[in-house]
């Protein structure tokens, strides 16, 4: 029996470089759902809501094979240049037709690119007002791209009740390494994420990892990804062709970490989520710096 706690698989599916070659995020979505199938694990798909509307077959597929159906914002349009108005009618719209699609409840929200950063707290307030119940969208540290350094490593709640499950870390001494998802799983070595993954905290957590079809995809070609830098974009592209073997390694029959289910089915029967402490970034961390210049 494993000491180590089970991570839920989560996916994110998107259209990063805005192909217009469906099967470029299609093939590879198709193999990551043979392999948990394989392996007769269920996880959570957050869906960008204009690939929804180009793949319904497949946000169909996913659903029945099981996996719980979370949204992934509209267009992958960071959080911090989003407006109220906006986000709240992409999101209401985008979700409506998703449940209509699928038959089943979306109540789990990822931010683009884990976006959710201090300056876009109030998107909690109106996720949390159109039903969602949880979000995964935080960084909680500094981080090249976004990071939310003072966020709490484990889960916790925003003022509206809304439960965040942030994204699990390897804390250096400058950067906070999700050593389990995307980009950060391509680089760090499988034996380093076991290992990265023993020393987290294990009390009323619920660790998840993150894959997304570009992992896999080492034929794409290089593309300049919407919003990213070019080495953001660089990073994002190389070193994919040995992960698929990687994760097999990690999470395959047999593999290194034990496998959860969906999130929102973790946080109804393993969460004591009457336990979990609020989150205010103003009172808990003080002032933000912008506000304070500002006044
Ligand atoms: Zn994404």
């Amino acid at each position: 029996m494993s000491d180590l706690l089970p991570v839920s698989f989560t996916y994110d599916l998107e259209n990063h470089l805005e192909s217009e070659d469906q099967a470029r995020y299609e093939r590879p979505t198709r193999q990551f759902m043979d392999l948990w199938a394989d392996r007769g694990v269920r996880g959570t798909v957050f869906i960008v809501g204009e690939v929804a509307r180009r793949s319904p077959n497949l946000i169909r597929e996913i659903a029945d094979a099981g996996h719980e159906i979370g949204y992934h914002s509209h267009c992958h349009r960071p959080l911090e240049i989003e407006t109220p108005e906006r986000f709240r009618q992409e999101t209401a719209d985008d979700r409506a037709f998703m449940e209509d699609l699928t038959g089943k409840p979306v109540v789990g929200y990822r931010a683009p690119s884990l976006s959710l950063t201090r300056t876009a707290v109030w998107t909690t307030d109106i996720l949390a007002d159109l039903g969602f119940r949880y979000s995964s969208s935080v960084l909680p540290a500094h981080s090249p791209i976004y990071g939310f350094p003072g966020a709490p490593l484990a889960p916790f709640k925003w003022r509206s009740g809304l439960i965040e499950l942030p994204t699990p870390i390897f804390p250096t001494r400058f950067w906070g390494v999700p050593y389990i998802g995307g980009v950060y799983l391509r680089y760090v070595p499988a034996a380093l994420i076991r290992m990265a993954h023993s020393c987290q905290p294990k009390d009323n957590v619920l660790p998840w990892c993150y894959l997304h079809a570009h992992d896999i995809d080492a034929e794409e070609p290089f593309g300049r990804v919407r919003h990213a830098s070019l080495m953001t974009s660089l990073l994002l592209w190389m070193n994919r062709s040995g992960t698929y073997a990687k994760i097999e390694r990690l999470f395959g029959a047999g593999g290194a970490l034990p496998l959860g289910g969906p999130l929102i089915e973790r946080i109804e029967n393993e969460l004591d989520t009457d336990a979990l402490p609020f989150f205010d970034p103003d009172r808990d961390l003080g002032r933000h710096p912008r506000q304070a210049a500002a006044e």
